[in-house]
């Protein structure tokens, strides 16, 4: 795939070569690139009827749709940033957001609207709201099967722009051209606000298109390769940075298709991984777990998928191995943040990565092209030598140049061009890290340092438990002790008291879990990842004591 200054660029040249090839995959629809290309010149031009300048912000709020993808090249298209809003934020949140980026206009799904933004509307001054239904680009007049049940009929607004009204009214017309450069902000990313206030990174079209030629170099992404052309699987939100970069952003770069399934349902994945011959994806590891829990994954032809990147969240052993044994995948770990436009460091392609003999963790790859990676002091910021345990400082055009609207929280995190990820760990001499985990979860009983990693990752070798997450909470004698939750596997059962037993058995003293609670479900973000904040401050029952 030849370089691209951005996936604009990038795009102009793959829709030239495939015009009428797949470029969207969703159930049994294919979309080409003919299609999703006209289709983003008629919304550009609405954009800039609507007065869209350059660097204007348009909110993306919407599911897993091929909207998504029409929606982000009509706004580079327009030199405008794509402000990419989580379409499960509740109203408190949507306004927090939606302040924040000051867009000019949103693309809403239907539902959405009529839900959380209409209540808004008055106060947030956004100029034009453009609304869809899911299955808007399919052609259909009734909502499809998928969709009969859970959406219900297409809905228009007296104070929107209906989605294919605006198709109709602008069908054929081309946008002004205006020229993007690989320093304009591509994206608006909200980091999940899993430690904080929501934050947008300032993705830059050079970062974007610096990881996203990382990810098909790495992997080989080529659709037109002989013997098993390249498909990608959209699992990660696309609102979220690895949705964008190592799934739209792919298809946009090297031409290969992308299924996108509106939303993540284990299911429905698993039958298009069979259906569509899948060959890449990257999602969190809690993705594949749910996919390796469910009972299709046995009777499924899941072969194609031999590229299966898993990021965001922890990888262990014991997940690798299951998921190797269910599905026949050979995960491989991928390491980087919102700030870092996605990949930071990645496990090569036919590599076993080692294992920390100190904490029994996988290495979550080494560089990618591009990065820097160095370990700091936690406290000092001073630079330490291979194999020393700190802050995970990463440097590299795939850094973002920070965050909008917040100088404070910019300066913090990105100091001479290093973003200080907040993530703690180790560089080996060779060049494989670790992340041993995120500062601000470290637990302290009674002085005694406890990395809530290294309890989960023994939680979740217990063959009963499914999912692990471990907190410290507030105890007279300790200060903090350690708090395990955990759920477990269909058909199993196992009682607080065993599984504190099965702890202290491989754990140091002062490490094991004294409560564990077994709930039906952990809480989540929308990408899979665990939210351990919401175990700290929501009351679920607690369970026994040792
Ligand atoms: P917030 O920044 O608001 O807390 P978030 O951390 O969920 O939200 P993301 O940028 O989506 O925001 O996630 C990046 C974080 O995910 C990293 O800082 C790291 O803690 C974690 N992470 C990513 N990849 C891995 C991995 N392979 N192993 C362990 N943790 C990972």
């Amino acid at each position: 795939t030849p370089s691209s200054p951005t996936l604009l660029h990038a795009w102009r040249r793959t829709v030239a070569a495939r015009r009428d090839r797949p470029a969207v995959l969703s159930f049994d629809r294919t979309l080409t690139f003919g299609t999703i290309d006209a289709q983003s010149d008629a919304l550009a031009v609405a954009f800039q009827r609507s007065g869209v300048l350059p660097g204007d912000r348009i909110a993306v709020h919407l599911q897993n749709d091929p909207q998504w993808l029409v929606t982000l090249l009509a706004a580079w298209k327009c030199g405008a940033t794509a402000a990419c809003i989580n379409p499960m934020l509740r109203r408190e949140e949507l306004r927090h957001h939606l302040a924040d980026a000051q867009p000019t206009v949103l693309v809403s799904l239907d539902s959405l609207y009529a839900d959380v933004v209409a209540p808004l509307r008055a106060e947030l001054g956004v100029r034009t709201v453009i609304t869809t239904a899911p299955w808007d680009l399919f052609g259909d007049a009734a909502p499809p099967t998928v969709f009969a049940e859970t959406w219900g009929p297409r809905r228009i607004f007296a104070d929107t722009v209906d989605w294919l009204q605006l198709q109709a009214d602008h069908a054929g017309a081309v946008p002004d051209p205006v020229d993007v450069d690989p320093a304009d902000v591509a994206l608006l990313t909200y980091t999940s606000g899993t430690t904080g206030r929501a934050k947008g990174a300032m993705n830059t079209h050079g970062g974007m298109a610096h990881n996203v030629q990382v990810y098909a170099s790495w992997h080989s992404i080529d659709p037109d390769d002989a013997d098993q052309p390249d498909v990608v699987l959209g699992v990660a939100p696309l609102f979220h940075i690895t949705g964008t970069v190592a799934g739209l952003g792919l298809t946009i770069l090297t031409g290969a298709p992308i299924v996108l399934l509106h939303r993540f349902d284990a299911a429905a994945t698993l039958e298009a991984i069979e259906r569509h011959r899948v060959t890449f994806t990257v999602a969190a590891s809690t993705a594949y777990n749910a996919l390796a829990s469910h009972p299709d994954v046995l009777t499924r032809d899941l072969t194609s998928l031999r590229k299966a990147v898993s990021g965001g969240a922890p990888l262990g052993p014991a997940l690798v191995a299951r998921v190797a044994e269910r599905a026949g995948w050979r995960l491989l770990a991928v390491y980087g943040l919102t700030e870092t436009t996605s990949p930071a460091t990645m496990v090569p392609p036919g590599v076993d990565p080692p294992i920390d003999p100190a904490s029994g963790a996988l290495s979550v790859g080494v560089p990618v092209p591009g990065a820097d990676v160095r370990i700091a002091d936690i406290e000092t910021g001073e630079v330490l030598g291979a194999g020393a345990v700190g802050e995970i400082c990463v440097a590299g055009p795939m850094v973002v140049p920070g965050y909008w609207n917040a100088p404070e929280e910019t300066a913090h995190a990105v100091r001479d061009g290093w973003l200080f990820s907040g993530d703690v760990g180790v560089l080996h001499e060779d060049g494989w890290l670790f992340v041993v985990d995120r500062k601000k979860d470290l637990i302290n009983a009674g002085g005694y340092k406890i990395w809530p990693r290294e309890v989960e990752d023994v939680l979740l070798q217990h063959p009963a438990v499914r999912e692990a997450a471990v907190v410290g909470v507030p105890d007279e004698y300790r200060g903090e002790t350690v708090h395990a939750y955990v759920s477990l596997r269909d058909g199993t059962t196992a009682e607080p008291a065993e599984i504190i037993a099965f702890c202290r058995e491989h754990l140091a003293a002062y490490k094991y879990p004294r409560l564990v609670s077994v709930v039906g479900d952990l809480p989540k973000n929308a990408s899979g990842k665990i939210l351990r904040r919401e175990l700290r401050t929501t009351e679920l029952p607690r369970g026994g004591t040792a």
